[in-house]
């Protein structure tokens, strides 16, 4: 049978699969034509793994056959470049790490493999995901699928483009500041960015290590909810790992019941979001509200202040966490008579301009003198913005935000303007600074010059409550269908 890729879901592979309907294989080497047709264009790939994800999908096939399948095997997915396989090249697309090849699995790769997951190659992603749009990459940029002149958004752009360009059927990615949230939205996905600690950080390239975690990008709400219950789990090597938890059993705020109240932080959406998009916001609020859901205006007064504060953690962490690329330990290392000269080279060479732009800002808010006025007061009004989570919660089941100010924006509009492309960020910082779960659900499209771009909706729920997050996700998606 002809597999449709345009169609197909997890959850509708995994009845094909066990119902033998196609192989493993056969869905792989679906996938391998569609990435040779059509990745020359949008250049989701870095490198694409086509000997490997046969065996794989020969070794799924094997275990559907013995009655073994579990619900990810022989699943083709895509890692982003920023996440380890052992024995692979992970560069998190930088030029520094372009020859690194990992040697060991990080934990989520450990979790898909022990499934037989397929793993079709790593994705396009900006310079150790410093970014919106994909376009910092050491290695050229992504394009968005659903219209080549716009980017894909970023950084996870790569594996939301290889998604929603049908050349993977899901991709993981990792978020810091939204990283998984807004390419989802840009490119008509759900994206997920777990509790902090739900998902190991072992084996991810760090970014900001208080920020960071791997999460799921899907074509459906469930989808994601199957790709998250594979990866999370407690892990004994990160020390910020979570004890085990069950993500299907509520967690809600209010004990017993189903989620069922929505908080909107009204005063924080009138920063800078395009008319059409906040339309969009509005209307699904009121399908929701027609569903049964309460929709209440909730006061959060320092969530204005969150892109300053990440603006600040999130550098200090960058550089703190990019000192090790010395050109001795890892990757590319510069000949030169001493040994301040190849760090110097190294590193010059090495990173790109925003990678280094980074560096350069967590340095100076770390420095002594600085590290007052600006990293400590940082750290300070982080936890007001968790206080203000917190009380949120005490009335609400989830809060309710765009993804970001506005739909995918064209390639090359705001490379030169770094403040406009950390604007993208305004309403998903907030998740990664306070530690709670993130999701993106499509929800309705805006016009660009005669194009329908999809509009992501976000909810924000308390530590631990995926489960109301995938059910008023699944109610978003529903209503937009
Ligand atoms: N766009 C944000 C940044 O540039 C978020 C990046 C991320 O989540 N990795 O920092």
């Amino acid at each position: 049978m002809t597999i449709d890729l345009s169609k197909i879901t997890i959850a509708s592979a995994r009845k094909s699969l066990d119902a033998k309907e196609f192989t493993a294989r056969e869905l792989t080497d679906a996938y391998l034509e569609a990435i040779r047709k059509k990745d020359g264009e949008i250049h989701a790939y870095l490198e694409v793994w086509e000997n490997s994800a046969r065996a794989e999908a020969d070794a799924a096939d094997k275990m559907i056959a013995e009655g073994k399948a579990q619900a990810l095997t022989g699943i083709p997915l895509a890692i982003k470049d920023n996440i380890l396989i052992e024995g692979r090249i992970a560069s998190a697309a930088s030029k520094i790490l372009g020859n690194y090849h990992a040697s060991y699995d990080s934990f989520v790769a450990e979790k898909l493999k022990a499934q037989g997951v397929v793993f079709l190659g790593r994705t396009n992603m900006d310079e150790f995901a410093h970014g919106s749009s994909t376009e910092n990459s050491a290695y050229g940029p992504t394009k968005n699928p659903l219209d080549t002149t716009r980017v894909p958004g970023g950084s996870s752009g790569g594996s939301a483009a290889a998604v929603a360009g049908n050349m993977a059927l899901a991709a993981l990615g990792s978020d810091t500041g939204g990283s998984i949230r807004q390419p989802a939205s840009h490119c008509g996905l759900v994206g997920l960015k777990p509790t902090y600690g739900a998902v190991s950080r072992n084996g991810l390239i760090a970014m900001g290590s208080s920020l960071d975690q791997i999460g799921p990008l899907t074509k459906t709400v469930s989808d994601a909810k199957v790709l998250f219950e594979a990866i999370k789990g407690h892990d004994v090597k990160d020390s910020t790992s979570l004890p085990d938890y069950s993500s299907t059993k509520g967690g809600l705020s209010t004990g017993s019941g189903r989620a069922k109240r929505i908080g909107v932080p009204r005063a924080f959406l009138k920063e800078g979001v395009d008319k059409d998009v906040l339309e969009t916001f509005e209307a699904t609020l009121k399908k929701l509200a027609a569903a049964g859901y309460e929709i209440h205006d909730i006061d959060m007064p320092n969530l204005p202040y969150s892109l300053a504060v990440y603006y600040i953690i999130m550098p200090a962490e960058v550089s703190t966490n990019l000192a090790r690329f010395d050109g001795i330990r890892y990757g590319l290392s510069v000949e030169a008579p001493t040994i301040g000269e190849v760090y110097a080279k190294s590193r010059g060479q090495g990173f790109g301009p925003e990678a280094r732009r980074r560096i350069l800002m967590g340095t100076f808010v770390l420095s002594s003198g600085y590290a007052d006025a600006y990293y400590r007061k940082a750290r300070q009004v982080r936890e007001l913005i968790r206080a203000d989570f917190s009380s949120a919660f005490m009335r609400v089941d989830a809060v309710a935000l765009p993804t970001s100010p506005g739909p995918a924006f064209k390639i090359g509009e705001k490379a030169n303007d770094p403040m406009a492309m950390y604007l993208e960020d305004i309403f998903s910082v907030t998740a990664n600074l306070s530690g709670v779960p993130g999701i993106s659900v499509p929800a309705g499209m805006v016009d660009r010059e005669g194009k329908k771009l999809p509009v992501g909706f976000q909810l924000l729920a308390p530590h631990k409550a995926e489960e109301t997050l995938f059910a008023i996700g699944e109610q978003v998606e529903k209503n937009s269908a």
